[in-house]
């Protein structure tokens, strides 16, 4: 069977997967696979292709499928221990490149709940930061440690196993702290998309009965952890969220900035202390 074939006949899923999966097996470039898009596949590769197409039919996302997901032109390792990077993280990512700036050599940055390393790795190799990279999850930093190997920021990473700020050692050592932390309320799980719900570590998404119970957690701590005029960055989902979490912020003597995200949504607050 040729490619070409393969793509016109996959009628249930996105051409973006079925060229996905197809590109993955063949271990080609997206844009290999169309030059080639007449060339045919024999039996065994056949075979791999339909493997992964049955199990993103099944609703399996494609980047657990072929284990990798590209974040900031980088290519990242997900495996189901970790949450897939989000586009709309990248509004994170570029304030805190801008509130870096140059000279980030000289900045301490923490990302805590960094899953597959995603934004502490990205902060380190475009600013030059040192990063503390902190999960709950053993298996996650796993994840991201590779990722800071095969990104090239290992002399600039460290990974720390805590619930928060628990086992953190520094003190109001940091200037800037990032943070994706868990934020789906009781009420907003059933909303997720079903790809989302089955297949990504719930303990990264679902932030306790009223979302916010991580955040708060977290905000108690950050006194003794941020510099004075230092920086957080939060991550969150609503509007509603922007108004509560944005108040824990305040409440602890911080100025606040909403940054929405492409489609509109309130995604980061930044806090300046
Ligand atoms: N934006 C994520 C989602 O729904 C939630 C991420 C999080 O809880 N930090 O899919």
């Amino acid at each position: 069977m040729r490619i070409r074939q393969i793509l016109a006949g996959e009628k249930g899923l996105s051409r973006t997967d079925v060229i996905g999966a197809v590109s993955f097996v063949c271990k080609m470039t997206k844009e290999e696979l169309l030059r080639d898009i007449d060339s045919r596949l024999d039996e065994a590769t056949l075979n791999a292709v339909k493997d992964c197409l049955g199990e993103r039919r099944a609703g399996k996302p494609l980047a657990y499928i072929t284990g990798v997901k590209e974040f900031f032109s980088e290519s990242f390792f997900v495996s189901p221990d970790v949450l897939i990077p989000r586009p709309e993280t990248e509004i994170l990512v570029e304030e805190a490149l801008k509130i870096i700036g140059t000279g980030g050599n000289r900045v301490s940055v923490l990302d805590m709940g960094t899953g597959s390393g995603a934004i502490g790795i990205i902060v380190a190799k475009h600013a030059g930061s040192s990063v503390v990279c902190v999960d709950i999850s053993a298996a996650a930093l796993r994840v991201a440690s590779k990722n800071a190997r095969s990104i090239g920021v290992a002399g600039r990473t460290r990974f720390v196993c805590s619930d928060l700020f628990g086992a953190i050692k520094e003190g109001p050592g940091f200037d800037v702290i990032l943070a994706n932390l868990p934020y789906v309320a009781a009420s907003e799980w059933e909303d997720l998309m079903a790809d989302v719900r089955q297949y990504e570590p719930r303990g990264a998404l679902y932030g306790g009965q009223r979302g916010v119970e991580v955040y708060e957690r977290f905000v108690r701590d950050l006194p003794g952890r941020m510099k004075s005029g230092g920086h957080v960055l939060l991550e969150i989902g609503s509007s509603a969220q922007a108004e509560e979490i944005g108040g824990m912020l305040k409440g602890i003597g911080l100025t606040v900035n909403v940054k929405k995200d492409y489609s509109g949504t309130e995604r980061v607050l930044v806090g300046h202390g």
